[in-house]
């Protein structure tokens, strides 16, 4: 049996990750500002003697290192994450990002613990290959640019985390998650299939930025969970980068079309500008598939569930909350569910 210790273990990947430890036997310690995660992500485990849930921060010291020290391996997933989080606050993100993962790695390199740290497919930029191995190289816009300024903060981390292995020998790993979905993942902060289901089952007509042609790829988060566990127990994956993908390819105009299929909703597609959707002179990256070669020989492992399944499942869930709120606003008659809020600052979540 081992300890695990999650940042950001209340938020969406965090909390898959947890409950799946759980099931399996193993310890959890949860470090988690509750900022952009929440308590209900992980309301259903926290009877669990197996839990131990901390409301706090990886910037709190005293208590990141007594965390660090409790754990075996740590699965370092506290971030700001989202195009809306970052456009609006991007001096929270730099902080957050760079100053977060130093203070983990930092408190790691005392006893040399493992870290799994998060990184993400935003760091291929804007690259044009049409699949991106990790080493491939990164591209990006210019500074004045804020969107890049996240991509750029995972850079940094990405250059820590293997310095901490090459000069300390604190054994870490890289993994760069492209798109991931599933239940509990909030649209609060950009993410596109949380928006569109919640929109869906509004009856609101789904709101595709730019052309919708450019495409993404998606994965199912029980997938990305699954890499996580195979590479904590993996000694060879050391020092390494992996990029954490489903390499099916979907456009946004279809992902709209599939989920307006999916939930049997009457509604349409309007299409916005970027420049309204987030600023002016947004830069969006047209495709970014992932070559998975590196994780399946590290692991063996390839994504088990497509694009369809994702989707089904994440509607199911979305459908039971939506439910559930709506019964929960009738009661204190907060009337309809509304759209998703723009406006969010000073957030700290994990992807
Ligand atoms: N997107 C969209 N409508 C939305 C939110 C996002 O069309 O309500 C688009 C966005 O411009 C991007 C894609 O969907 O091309 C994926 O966006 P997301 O923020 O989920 O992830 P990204 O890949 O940009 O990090």
């Amino acid at each position: 049996m081992s300890t695990f210790l999650i940042t950001g273990g209340a938020g969406f990947i965090g909390s898959h990750l947890a409950e799946k430890l759980l099931d399996l036997d193993e310890k959890v310690l949860i470090l988690d500002d509750l900022s952009s995660g929440s308590v209900r992500n992980i309301a259903h485990l926290r009877s669990n003697p197996k839990l131990e849930f901390q409301a706090g921060s990886i910037f709190e010291r005293g208590l990141l290192r007594e965390m660090v020290d409790a754990a075996d391996i740590i699965v370092h997933l506290a971030a700001t994450v989202g195009v809306l989080n970052i456009i609006e606050s991007p001096v929270t993100t730099i902080q957050n990002n760079v100053g977060g993962t130093e203070a983990v790695l930092q408190a790691a390199a005392k006893k040399r613990k493992k870290v799994i740290v998060a990184s993400t497919s935003e760091v291929y930029g804007k690259s044009n290959e049409p699949v991106f191995r990790e080493d491939g190289d990164l591209v990006f816009g210019p500074t004045s640019k804020s969107r890049w300024s996240y991509a750029s903060s995972k850079v940094v981390d990405e250059f820590l985390t293997l310095a901490y292995w090459k000069e300390y020998r604190v054994p870490t790993i890289i993994v760069r998650l492209f798109n991931t979905i599933g239940p509990r993942q909030s649209g609060r902060y950009g993410m596109v299939v949380p928006r569109f289901l919640r929109q869906a089952l509004s009856g609101q007509n789904l709101t595709v930025f730019g052309t919708g042609n450019q495409s993404r790829c998606f994965t199912y988060v029980a997938d990305v969970v699954e890499w996580l566990l195979l590479l904590a127990a993996n000694d060879k994956a050391v020092g390494e980068v992996f990029n954490l993908g489903n390499p099916e390819e979907v456009t946004i105009n279809e992902l709209a079309r599939r989920i307006i299929e999916l939930t049997g909703a009457r509604v349409g597609i309007d299409h916005i500008p970027y420049s309204q959707a987030y600023e002016e002179g947004f830069e969006d990256m047209e495709r970014r598939v992932p070559d998975i070669t590196r994780i399946r020989a590290f692991t063996g492992y390839s994504p088990r569930y497509s694009l369809d399944d994702a989707l089904r499942l994440t509607r199911d869930w979305f459908v039971a909350e939506k439910i559930l709120e709506e019964s929960t606003a009738f009661h204190y008659g907060l009337g309809q569910l509304g759209g998703a809020p723009r406006s969010v600052r000073h957030d700290k979540t994990s992807e």
